[in-house]
């Protein structure tokens, strides 16, 4: 009985987690006002015409894709331990 109400709480922490990390990738795509000069991850110099296209870009091309890239992919690690264990 006790149980239920652990698992429920552990999805709800769960929920409310990848709820934050959404809220935060959507802020951190979010045009927010001045487009830096040199890229906030690597410092390499961010040309005009990207800080034009993108208002309020913070970072270089590269790691632009890269942080994106990381950010599409959460699940990868849960989907592969739960293969795993269903294979034991
Ligand atoms: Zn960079």
């Amino acid at each position: 009985m006790a149980g239920g109400w652990t698992r429920d709480g552990g999805v709800q922490d769960q929920i409310n987690a990848s709820v934050e990390d959404a809220v935060k990738l959507a802020r951190s795509r979010l045009p927010d006002g001045e487009s830096s000069n040199n890229c906030e991850e690597c410092g390499t110099v961010i040309s005009d015409a990207r800080r034009k296209a993108i208002p309020g870009v913070r970072l270089c091309v590269g790691c632009q894709s890269e942080r994106e890239e990381r950010q599409t992919t959460p699940t990868g690690f849960n989907r592969r331990g739960s293969k795993d264990s269903q294979l034991r």
